[in-house]
């Protein structure tokens, strides 16, 4: 499965849509805050960079099992 963001703790810093290796994220922006989101899901290949490197822990990623060798 593709990132999951959690948006009670995402504060819409960007980071997942800056180092998106495949540009598959985007933001939404409204007036007052901007929301991630996921534009391009077949484009994702699960690298985890995005769950790696968000701040604050908003972001989950399930794995494929070919992915995990179970
Ligand atoms: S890196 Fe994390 S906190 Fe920043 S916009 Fe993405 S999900 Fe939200
Ligand atoms: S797992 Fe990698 S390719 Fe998929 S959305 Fe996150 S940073 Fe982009």
């Amino acid at each position: 499965m593709p990132p999951t963001f959690y948006m009670k703790k995402c504060t819409g810093c960007g980071l997942c849509d800056s180092i998106c290796p495949a540009d598959a994220i985007y933001m939404k922006e409204f007036e007052d805050t901007s929301v991630p989101y996921l534009k391009y899901p077949d484009e994702c290949w699960h690298c985890g960079s995005c769950r790696q490197d968000c701040p604050e822990g908003a972001i989950e990623i399930q794995f494929p099992p070919d992915m995990l060798c179970i």
